[in-house]
């Protein structure tokens, strides 16, 4: 269960109205039954039932049951679709283990504002679902080019490109035979979805002459762009992330 709030050694956890009737309502549980506990901070705990009621209740931690498991350092940046597949994509992310994810506005991106603390509570659902220890952040939507102007040093950027169909402009190849790329390898990464519309012209030609921005192809048909995320998320842990 993810609870907002510090856990340690016999630290007392109290229960929001609904929290309370999840635990002693939905899952029936009493006094004394154990609970798995985190807050995306502090690890997992095993915390005790202490005070169980109808509206508020309480726990108390026992001992931390796994550290705190940091993802890989990456950044899902991509153009909000509708809600539904905006969901959708957060949710994925979430899961796929994105450190960060974070809507942004390019020339095509319809939806000019996203309810931010939504897809959060979509982000630790996900996180609880998959037995995660850490909440991805989803940040406010910024618009690409300023994010692009004030772009960190030594981040690297797969920029998922439609417009390339050929085999050798996939993610691995840009590493296949290249001596020296270690510092790619190793620096923290962001993957760029465009919007249904696709990147305008003006944009792909900035992010071509980007020398952090790497043009990446996911294959010889177009995806939605909420397929393309979870393509590339699979494609970036594989050559790059957690599963290499
Ligand atoms: N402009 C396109 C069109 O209408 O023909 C559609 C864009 S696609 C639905 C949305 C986004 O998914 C793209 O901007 C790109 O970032 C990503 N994407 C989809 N298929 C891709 C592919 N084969 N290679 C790389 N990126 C892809």
């Amino acid at each position: 269960l993810y609870i907002d709030h510090p856990l340690g050694e016999g630290q007392t956890v109290p229960l929001s109205r609904d929290q309370a009737h999840y635990l002693f309502g939905v899952m029936r549980l009493g006094e004394g039954a154990q609970v798995a506990l985190f807050n995306g901070r502090d690890g997992e705990w095993r915390a005790e039932v202490v005070e169980a009621g109808k509206k508020a209740g309480t726990l108390e931690c026992r001992e931390r049951t796994r550290p705190l498991q940091m993802p890989p350092d990456l950044w899902l940046l991509f153009a909000p679709i509708k809600k539904q597949r905006t969901d959708f994509i957060v949710e994925k992310a979430a899961e796929m283990g994105a450190a960060c994810i974070c809507p942004v506005q390019t020339d095509f991106t319809n939806s000019e504002r996203v309810r931010t603390d939504r897809l959060q509570a979509h982000a630790v659902e996900a996180a609880e679902q998959c037995g995660g220890t850490y909440v991805s952040e989803v940040t406010d939507m910024q618009k690409l080019d300023r994010l692009l102007a004030d772009w960190p040093e030594d981040r690297q950027l797969m920029f998922c490109d439609e417009a390339l169909a050929e085999p050798s402009s996939v993610l691995p190849s840009l590493f296949a035979g290249e001596k020296g790329r270690e510092d790619r390898r190793d620096a923290p990464w962001a993957i760029l979805i465009g919007p249904e519309g696709g990147f305008s012209e003006p944009e792909r030609d900035r992010l071509r002459g980007l020398s952090f921005a790497h043009p990446v192809s996911l294959g010889p048909r177009i995806l939605r762009a909420d397929t393309a995320a979870v393509a590339a998320l699979t494609l970036w842990q594989l050559t790059l992330g957690d599963w290499r």
